[in-house]
């Protein structure tokens, strides 16, 4: 083998020859612009010196050594500067005949003009191509219309989701699989659902997300595409556009960022662009929410009268001798029976066939002699065109965007927005700075929630509840209910859920820290300067993503790892996130802290985490030895520019937060506090009990006793607590509020209370972490978990315990 990527140095261009490797990996190095003859940079080493970022296509990739030196390059040559220089100056597309002028363009969503609506661009004057409701059936009024959006990541699916929907959303998940998914309505059109789909390169799945996104599209078959299409990032992002053209159903390209292209001095041709990819083309600025009402109204129309995209034949018959337009043509009329019986589009379903796509190839149920003619007619396009199945269609589909992109794009020359992300990337990810920085950036994070922001509301909110709680107790009095009553009110109800609702402000606070990091493209970043590390224990660096939403909250952060494209990779990952101490503990912690400890909060909390951090690390060593053996799956990620988070997003992302944790706090945590509060106040004969050690409380939790005891913790209500923190791990402290009163300090002493504190931190995630994970790995490892963290943390407590006794 010759030269290979790890070779080229920082800063110098060389030219891909050959991609090596194999399957999955190959695939997506290929779907990614990995491509023989395409140009590409290295830029730098993470700090430890693996993985390596490089640039090409104007985009940067992360990927390992390993897989670099799976990549073949050669130098670049003066022909291919001058190759280069030559497309640059023929940048500016020459005016052809037939053009559209845009204003007409614009006008075709009118209101005057609905009798007959233009579809737009498609090259009126050149295809004769008008619109006549007449000609096609449209949907009928009242059926509901369905929208998929569809996208990289980072392309802005969510930004133009929240501006389609408003707050008119419902998440649930996509049955059968824990993936958020989000459907709404668009905004002022009653009758239509929208669908975010999870972001995705290709329509080869390399991740369980992409094959979710895929099987949607496949599927349920929305009665409309839109696709969101980065401008800045275009050539990479069209290379989905591509393929979903042949999908068979109606397509609109919503061109997203447009504002960040037009500023820098860039355009896009929109009607010549239209006339190329066959459908509707649509620029827009979802961050600044332009464009938003015509693309609606395009999707709208394209949906109504099932327009399909005009052209799905991207090959060209004289690229290479036509090799590989001759393959997809020759496959298409053989398989076309097999795919129409499966209701799968014919032209997709062929080049998956070449590419080898074992699902499709399984659906369509080709015979033997079917398959060895399609083995043949594909050996002969690979020799043909000297390049691999593979390589060689998305070498097809690269080439007609790189048609488009000469004729349409004129790209701006320097981007303010690249180039500020270069600086940042300076200290970020420079080669000494990266690791300080990103633990200067969690430190201040959590600083600035728990002493400064957060802090601030809470104790602001306390007060109100302390007031309210004053005002109602006064007033039960003067109403002059009955003990009971007045006691269940105030010392449960008030008492257990306003301990629990004064954290609401720490929680979101933190959250928002977490969505700034995610939305900007940080966490990118941290991914890829932490791989080595990650990799010592068995992951990569994709999996921070979900360890660091696993301080929120564990439930979003088993369903985070979905991202993760290895099976063994994501169970592992989902595994370690109950060790990540998700904010829900901070009510534990800091109810602790305040009694026992006042004076070194600080110190305490940031050890809790630690200590979390550093089991999980362990844990991870030792399933790396047993459970999971082998090795991390390959790192190979897109390193999106930085932006600023839409205030939008994030407003509407820390509301819903707030929504789920209020709703939590006054349904599981008022109904277990209440609960608890009866059960501790009588005994099995339903008889007030003066003493709550004789209480039906006492006698069940008393059978946990023996098992704590060891551990400093064997009072019934310490077990009570840890019980009702099974259902939420707020209502721990709303338990032992109901149960200790005000003296805790006075039963349990200071090595116990520690020994509660660690024990907290680790014993089983609550029921809806578990629910996550059921629902992710199945009953038996839910369970696992369950047993497992509870030993864990049994184990950890009993040394917490012997060392400060
Ligand atoms: P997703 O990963 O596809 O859901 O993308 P997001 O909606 O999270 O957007 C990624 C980033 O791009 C966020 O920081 C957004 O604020 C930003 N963004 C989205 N749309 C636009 C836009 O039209 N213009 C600019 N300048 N930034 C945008
Ligand atoms: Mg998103």
């Amino acid at each position: 083998m010759g030269k290979t990527l790890h070779n080229v140095k920082i800063g110098e261009t060389a030219v891909i020859t050959a991609v090596h490797g194999e399957g999955a990996l190959r695939q997506h190095l290929l779907d990614m612009g990995v491509i023989p003859g395409t140009e590409v940079t290295p830029v730098k080493y993470a700090p430890m010196g693996d993985p390596m970022e490089i640039v090409l296509h104007g985009y940067k990739l992360t990927l390992r050594l390993v897989e670099a030196e799976t990549i073949e390059v050669r130098e670049l040559t003066e022909e291919d500067r001058k190759a280069a220089q030559e497309t640059e100056e023929t940048g500016e597309p020459e005016e052809e005949e037939g053009q559209v002028p845009l204003d007409l363009r614009r006008r075709s969503g009118d209101k005057k003009m609905t009798k007959i609506i233009i579809h737009p661009g498609l090259g009126e004057e050149k295809y004769h191509k008008y619109h006549y409701p007449s000609l096609t059936t449209p949907l009928p009024d009242d059926q509901v219309i369905r929208f998929a959006l569809v996208g990289n990541q980072n392309s802005g699916k969510t930004t133009l989701f929240n501006q389609l929907t408003g707050s008119n959303q419902h998440v649930g998940n996509f049955p059968g699989v824990t993936v958020d998914r989000k459907d709404g309505v668009i905004r002022g059109y009653p009758n239509t659902i929208v669908t975010d789909l999870p972001g995705i390169y290709s329509m080869s799945p390399y991740s369980n997300e992409e094959l979710v996104s895929r099987d949607f599209v496949l599927k349920e078959r929305p009665d409309c595409i839109i696709n969101i299409v980065d401008v800045t990032n275009i050539e990479r992002n069209l290379y989905l556009t591509m393929q979903l053209l042949e999908m068979d159903v109606p397509v609109v390209v919503a061109l997203n960022m447009m504002d960040e292209l037009t500023e820098n001095g860039g355009t896009i041709f929109i009607n010549r662009m239209e006339q190329l990819l066959g459908v509707p083309v649509i620029p827009i600025s979802a961050a600044q929410n332009q464009g938003v009402e015509e693309l609606i109204r395009h999707a709208v129309h394209v949906a109504k009268y099932r327009e399909k995209p005009l052209r799905q034949d991207f090959c060209d018959e004289r690229d290479h001798g036509g090799a590989v337009h001759r393959g997809i043509h020759a496959i298409a009329h053989l398989i076309e029976d097999h795919a129409t019986r499966e209701q799968l589009p014919v032209r997709f379903s062929t080049t998956k066939v070449i590419e080898g796509d074992h699902r499709i190839l399984e659906q369509l149920r080709l015979d033997q002699n079917e398959q060895e003619t399609i083995e043949h007619i594909v050996i002969q396009m690979e020799k043909e065109r000297e390049m691999d199945r593979v390589a060689a269609i998305a070498d097809m589909r690269f080439t007609y965007i790189k048609k488009v992109c000469r004729r349409t794009v004129r790209k701006p020359k320097e981007s303010r927005e690249r180039l500020r992300s270069e600086r940042i990337d300076r200290i970020l990810t420079g080669k000494y700075t990266a690791i300080p920085m990103f633990i200067l950036i969690m430190a201040l994070a959590f600083f600035l929630t728990f002493n400064v922001i957060g802090a601030g509301l809470q104790a602001l909110l306390e007060m109100g509840i302390d007031r309210l709680t004053e005002l109602v107790d006064r007033l039960l009095s003067a109403a002059q209910v009955s003990d009971t009553v007045h006691s269940l009110i105030i010392d449960g109800i008030f008492v257990g859920v306003g301990s629990v609702l004064s954290f609401v402000p720490i929680i979101v606070t933190l959250f928002f820290f977490l969505s700034l990091m995610e939305d900007s493209g940080y966490i990118a970043r941290v991914a890829f300067v932490m791989d080595k590390l990650l990799r010592k224990i068995g992951l990569s660096g994709r999996s921070i993503v979900p360890l660091l939403i696993g301080f929120g909250c564990t439930v979003p952060a088993v369903m985070a790892t979905r991202t993760l494209p290895s099976e063994r990779d994501r169970r592992m990952t989902i595994l370690l996130t109950p060790f990540m101490s998700c904010t829900a503990k901070l009510p534990i912690y800091a109810f602790f802290v305040n009694a026992f400890f006042p004076r070194c909060r600080a110190l305490i909390m940031t050890g809790l985490y630690l200590i979390g951090i550093l089991m999980g690390i362990l844990v991870a060593l030792i399933y790396r030895k047993t459970l999971f053996k082998g090795e991390a799956v390959p790192f190979v990620m897109e390193l999106p520019d930085y932006r600023i988070p839409g205030a939008r997003n994030v407003i509407l992302l820390l509301w819903e937060k707030a929504k789920d944790f209020l709703s939590r706090a006054f349904s599981i945590i008022l109904v277990a506090t209440v609960v608890i509060w009866l059960l501790q106040r009588f005994d099995f004969s339903f008889r007030v009990v003066a003493d709550s050690k004789d209480s039906i409380l006492a006698v069940i939790a008393s059978v946990f006793v023996p098992l704590l005891r060891p551990i400093g913790l064997g009072d019934w209500r310490i077990c009570t607590a840890l019980i009702s923190g099974f259902m939420a791990k707020e209502s721990v402290v709303s338990t032992l509020e109901v149960l200790f009163g005000q003296n805790i300090a006075g039963v349990l002493s200071g090595a116990a209370a520690a020994s509660l504190l660690v024990f907290s931190l680790l014993y089983t995630p609550c029921v809806a972490a578990i629910a996550a994970i059921r629902r992710e790995m199945g009953c038996k490892w839910a369970l696992a978990v369950i047993a497992w963290q509870c030993m864990v943390a049994w184990g950890a407590s009993l040394v917490v315990y012997l060392i400060l006794r």
